[in-house]
């Protein structure tokens, strides 16, 4: 299995995930199969140390890394996610996925990911602040507002941007406000980011029900995941009519067949960091989330929770990925038997990086647009890109996953073709 000499994924790991994905997009390539090899590596990996001053005086070091999967259609673009469980494989496959989703909404980026090993919560905000700033200096020699664009993904925030921003405008001597995106507006950031992701899921989650037949009101929704994706992308069903019957996240999972009152959840989760303990459901096992009877399942946690054992358990029609990765080639398999129908991360949560592309223009331009002219972009592109692979998944007669792919990896190769090999 391992393609390259630096990482050992096993078939359910994510670089494994991705590339049981790139298998399954071959046979559709048509002549652009003889290029399909580069989207097996990345075009550059970087690993830095990241050596910080603690609040107790000690030295800790942390490991970062910065992947560039493609640079084919453009600049890197991808998020940087701060978790104890980084390791470069998993950058890398977060990295490819970021190709393949620019390319699935059209935009005109290549795919690249970052990543610090840590736990965020063992820091103090200070030491927080140390550890961006040094990891910004040490991959400061690939980033920049035409070479590669970080932005926010799993503990990383709007005054991480920030910082991220200072630092590498410090060391230019200018200040480049189009070298990451999820700023606070004040910073150039974008009206409607922050919502972005969930807002995606959300639009392309009713495009796929329309057609599956599947009634918003009283429709079942169940989030696994209530940071910035899961938490939007369940108020938005809630306000459209759907019941969220089931959430869970890091401190366990809460249930209310009635679908819960999104306000006052929301305003819970704020106070308490998590939804234990939260008086207006019943608490159950972890392992039942995936046991509970749905119309529409939320993955938006972290990669491989869907795997064949819980696939084969899940009762649900439709499954938006909200997280990267969340499906196991072999869960994935056991979706296709039951005919339960996948909207892959790819598409599902293209949201972010959509108003990510939006304020990197808005900065280059230094002309900032309306909240909702922004949401009227937004939802425009997820309809239109949605509705393409919809119909590419039909043509060819294969699941979304490989249609989103096909449409991807075409315009990729395309792109690598038209460029041709240097030198
Ligand atoms: N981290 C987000 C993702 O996985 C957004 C990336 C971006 O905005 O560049 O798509």
């Amino acid at each position: 299995m391992p393609n390259l000499s630096f990482v050992s994924p096993t078939r359910n790991s994510p670089w494994g995930t991705y590339l049981s994905q790139i298998d399954a997009v071959e046979p559709y390539l048509g002549s652009l199969q003889r290029w399909v090899e580069t989207l097996r590596r990345p075009k550059r990996a970087l690993i830095v140390d990241i050596p910080i001053e603690l609040d107790n005086g000690s030295i800790a070091h942390f490991e970062g890394y910065r992947v560039q999967h493609s640079l084919t259609r453009g600049p890197g673009k991808g998020g940087v996610r701060y978790h104890p469980d980084v390791t470069l494989e998993e950058v890398m496959a977060l990295s490819a996925w970021m190709t393949i989703k620019n390319a699935a909404v059209n935009l005109p980026y290549g795919g690249a990911k970052g990543g610090i090993r840590l736990d965020p919560a063992l820091l103090s905000q200070k030491e927080l602040e140390k550890v961006t700033r040094r990891y910004t200096s040490e991959i400061g020699i690939i980033i920049g507002p035409n070479q590669d664009i970080p932005a926010p993904d799993v503990n990383t925030n709007g005054k991480i941007m920030a910082w991220m921003m200072d630092t590498y405008s410090m060391n230019t001597g200018a200040t480049a406000t189009g070298v990451v995106t999820g700023k606070p507006i004040e910073l150039g950031g974008s009206l409607g980011r922050v919502a972005a992701t969930g807002r995606g899921v959300f639009v392309v989650g009713r495009e796929a029900m329309r057609r599956l037949n599947i009634e918003m009101e009283g429709a079942r929704v169940a989030v696994q995941g209530f940071g910035n994706v899961g938490s939007i992308a369940a108020k938005l069903f809630a306000a459209n009519g759907a019941r969220v019957v089931c959430v869970q996240d890091h401190t366990g999972t809460i249930l209310n067949e009635n679908g819960f009152d999104m306000t006052v959840l929301l305003d819970y989760v704020a106070k308490h960091r998590g939804v234990a303990g939260f008086p207006g459901g019943d608490k159950i096992d972890n392992e039942n989330f995936w046991d509970v009877q749905s119309d529409v399942l939320i993955p938006a946690a972290l990669e491989g929770q869907l795997t064949a054992e819980r696939a084969q358990r899940i009762r649900t029609r439709l499954v938006l990925e909200g997280a990267n990765g969340p499906t196991t080639p072999d869960g994935e398999a056991v979706l296709a038997d039951r005919g339960i129908v996948v909207v892959p991360d790819v598409i599902a949560n293209a949201g972010g990086v959509t108003v990510s592309y939006f304020e990197w223009v808005q900065d280059f331009s230094s002309f900032f647009w309306t909240e909702d002219e922004i949401n009227v972009r937004l939802d425009k592109i997820m309809i239109g890109a949605f509705k393409h692979i919809w119909e590419t998944g039909e043509l060819h007669k294969i699941p979304l996953r490989t249609a989103a792919f096909t449409v991807a990896c075409t315009r990729v190769l395309q792109a690598r073709e038209e460029r041709g090999l240097y030198p």
